[in-house]
């Protein structure tokens, strides 16, 4: 009889503590699924916010893609069938209409590359001086011609760091481009220093030009912004520059910032860090 009931009760209490490992695991299970839906909500969320971009991307390269175009076939007719005596100033509306086109879709195959993750990055041991420098070359002669003045002041004291060559020189030619595009008198400064504290490399690009509105400052770095003064303007642009900078500059794992007054100039200075040299 004693045995019996010692039976039942250690039977009990087996299958007492079966129920509730059986709760503890169903409350697992319950936390686990939880857990993994809202992950799922999430990714759903991100998902549906990238085809979004996708889409406003495809709208607005679209909607940018169609000026060029129609001013080609506007100005192609003219040719054929305006005044024989306009020829020159036609094809020279057709010349600066194709390069803008040209430019159009470089940028917008850079930006699309660079977000899809399939441009190709050679990363190298480099000193930003020497980036800096073919910068400044290159973009003199149109400094000259504007009869702006032109200066690289490097530091020193620069270390090396791991980088992309040609993405850089991009970024840094985008900025210098710019500068002298958007300047009409006075000068141009690109100058390169080594922040100890902060342990960063800066690049800055001053200008004396015709500087940022208020209004404007908080969207230069969106893609297809143009400035209200750089749209009514004649200056070339596709409002992608300054957005394809920032996308390299953070590939970098840096940052770049602007500092701005309308009618006095602007400087740009991009940060990139030291240690990503020394952890590489
Ligand atoms: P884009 O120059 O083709 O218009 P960006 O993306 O390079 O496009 O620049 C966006 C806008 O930022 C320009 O349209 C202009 O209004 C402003 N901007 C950029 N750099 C300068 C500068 N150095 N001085 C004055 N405005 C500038």
């Amino acid at each position: 009889m004693f045995a019996i009931a010692v039976v039942s009760w250690i039977s009990a209490q087996v299958l007492e503590n079966a129920l509730r490992d059986l709760r503890e695991i169903n409350i697992d299970l319950d936390r686990r699924v939880e857990i993994r839906t809202q992950e799922l909500a999430e990714a759903n969320e991100r998902l549906k916010g990238l085809d979004e971009l996708k889409s406003r991307f495809v709208s607005d390269v679209s909607h940018e893609l169609r000026t060029p175009i129609s001013n080609l076939s506007i100005y192609l007719e003219m040719l054929e069938e305006g005044d024989a005596r306009n020829t020159a100033r036609y094809l020279a509306v057709l010349r600066q209409e194709t390069s803008r086109l040209k430019k159009l879709v470089a940028d917008v195959l850079d930006l699309s590359r660079m977000e899809t993750g399939t441009v190709e990055s050679q990363f190298e041991w480099q000193c930003i001086n020497d980036i800096a420098e073919q910068v400044f070359i290159a973009n003199q002669l149109r400094a000259d011609v504007k009869g702006l003045q032109m200066e690289f002041i490097p530091a020193d004291d620069l270390p090396e760091i791991y980088m992309d060559r040609d993405q850089l020189n991009q970024a840094l030619n985008n900025l210098v481009g710019n500068s002298v595009n958007y300047t009409e008198r006075g000068h141009v400064i690109i100058r390169t220093l080594h922040d100890m504290a902060s342990a960063q490399i800066v690049i800055e690009i001053s200008d004396t030009g015709m500087g940022i509105a208020d209004e404007d400052i908080g969207h230069i770095f969106d893609r297809f912004y143009r400035g209200k003064r750089a749209g009514q303007s004649s200056i070339p642009g596709t409002g992608l520059g300054l957005a394809i900078t920032q996308e390299i500059v953070e590939r970098h794992g840096g940052n770049i910032q602007v500092q701005s007054r309308v009618g006095i100039g602007t400087t740009f200075s991009i940060n990139l860090p030291v240690q990503l040299a020394e952890n590489e």
